[in-house]
């Protein structure tokens, strides 16, 4: 419809920002009336306790700045095309716009609206990676299963300039009505840690900038060597607003493509961990199986141990296996939301490997206890750890906890910040936890530190010989 003046439905989803914003750049330069709205759907319904209640801090965020621009955000709950198609009824509007997402849910979701809505007009916009998917492709016109080669692609690649936030947005003739955010309880699931782990966010575009722009100015040139310490501020922090599209990546990588350009040594190594961020989603994109099933075939009848209650899992879950460096690191994720990626490495290893578990019993917790949860980093990392994914680590690399606290946390800065009960004053980090698990776990800084739950070298002998051996490959 050439001359359509109709207001444009702005569906929000893991995009929560006003930069750098294709569907709302678009939508503003139409001339058109936006209304943009938030839904409360199946993705969200869907989300780990975590990432559903940092998810909700985002949404107030991007509330105020639409506010800032004379507009709202119009908050509504339900199935996303039952919600959708009763908007247009009630406001007449006559598109819906959204950011493209790769999952398999949000796949489904995005699939199924155009014949949904089919009176009107659906689009689906990019911007949530540095490239779609579809458009890197190998020589051979195939997709990447190198990271390597997937990096040397992006790497040349021009992905343009980011686009300005609008400076104005037409308001329609009368507003549609909003639930309100509060109602919908996101952090309900959140257990006794839910305001602890909340005090830990940077949620919001504004502290997404400043995050970045800190992280340039100060860190960057050394990115590279202190990235790999958990208990040092070496990385840039961004991957929970990464995660609700707060900023884009682009915006990060061309902040960090800059710095490369005035010397900064490290920013290359940023561009690299920002492209196994697209990496993953491409993978997923094109083995959407990913999410529940080994990618390698031949890793499907692996006999993991999948009991989710067994002693060891449980004192994995609880940062209680003795092993300090592991515990620190669950112990971090379960009182701010994130954990280090070299520690992420290290209890993934531990779980898939010294303990024989299906990784897809760590992949769930951490889809639980992550406010950065990402569907595809998280599937893709587990899987690459566990050795059944894609460029995956090969499955006779065990991470060894006791060498990677001896080279990664040598003074046990990490350990003491994180793990209270061998300590006689110990830290608030290390004391929160005792605040933020639940009762049921029946855990106190006064309980004695336990022995290693399991022999580290007897367990490493045993999964090399299950690995190794492969009756399971026949
Ligand atoms: P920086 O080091 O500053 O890196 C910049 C950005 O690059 C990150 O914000 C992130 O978006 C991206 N990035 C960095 N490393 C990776 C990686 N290995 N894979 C994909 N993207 C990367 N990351 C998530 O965002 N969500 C997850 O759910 C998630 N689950 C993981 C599970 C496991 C088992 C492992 C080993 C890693 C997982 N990661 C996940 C990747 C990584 O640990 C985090 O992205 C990183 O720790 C975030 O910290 P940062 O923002 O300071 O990263």
């Amino acid at each position: 419809m050439p001359h359509d003046r109709s207001p444009i439905l702005l569906w929000f989803r893991r995009d929560l920002r006003l930069s750098d914003h294709p569907a709302l750049h678009a939508a503003a330069a139409s001339g058109r009336p936006v209304i943009p709205v938030f839904l409360c759907d199946e993705g969200v319904e869907a989300l780990g306790a975590a990432p559903r209640m940092r998810i909700g801090l985002g949404v107030e965020q991007l509330a105020r700045d639409l506010k800032d621009k004379g507009s709202r955000l119009i908050l509504r709950r339900g199935a996303t095309h039952g919600v959708l198609r009763a908007m247009l009824a009630e406001t007449g509007a006559g598109a819906v716009w959204w950011t493209r997402l790769h999952d398999p849910l949000s796949r489904r979701q995005d699939e199924c609206l155009g014949p949904q809505l089919e009176s009107v007009e659906t689009r689906a916009f990019p911007g949530h990676l540095l490239h779609e998917p579809e458009t890197l492709r190998t020589g051979a016109g195939g997709s990447f299963r190198s990271y390597a080669a997937f990096f040397r692609a992006l790497r040349t690649r021009d992905m343009g300039e980011p686009l300005p936030p609008p400076s104005r947005l037409t308001a329609p003739a009368s507003w549609p009505a909003t639930e309100r955010l509060e109602d919908w309880r996101l952090d309900a699931a959140m257990n006794r840690g839910g305001s602890i782990v909340a005090s830990w966010q940077q949620p919001g575009e504004t502290q997404a900038r400043a995050r970045l722009d800190r992280f340039v100015a100060e860190r960057i040139g050394a990115y590279a060597g202190a990235r790999d310490y958990p208990g040092r501020d070496g990385s840039s922090r961004l991957s929970e607003n990464l995660a609700y599209g707060e900023i884009s990546a682009r915006t990060c990588w061309l902040a960090a493509l800059a710095a490369l350009h005035r010397g900064e040594a490290g920013a290359e190594q940023f561009l690299k961990e920002l492209a196994w961020r697209d990496f993953s989603h491409h993978l997923l994109f094109h083995s959407p199986e990913l999410a529940t099933d080994a990618w390698r075939p031949e890793w499907r009848s692996f006999p993991w141990t999948r009991d989710t209650e067994s002693p060891l899992v449980s004192a994995w879950r609880r940062g209680r296996t003795g092993i300090r460096l592991v515990d620190a690191a669950m112990r971090e994720m379960y009182v701010t939301g994130r954990m280090h990626n070299r520690s992420r490495m290290i209890v993934a290893s531990l779980l898939t490997k010294h303990m024989l578990t299906d990784w897809r019993i760590g992949l769930k917790w951490f889809e639980d206890c992550l406010t950065d949860w990402d569907p595809a980093s998280n599937a893709v990392n587990w899987q690459w750890v566990a050795g059944s994914g894609p460029d995956a680590s090969p499955f006779f690399r065990i991470f060894s906890p006791k060498a990677q606290a001896k080279a990664y946390d040598p003074d046990g800065d990490y350990a003491r910040a994180w793990i209270a009960e061998w300590q006689a004053a110990p830290p608030s980090t290390a004391l929160s936890y005792f605040e933020a698990i639940p009762r049921s776990w029946h855990m106190s800084q006064k309980d004695t530190y336990p022995a290693p739950v399991l022999d580290l070298a007897v367990a490493r002998r045993a999964a090399l010989a299950a690995f190794r051996a492969r009756p399971w490959d026949q």
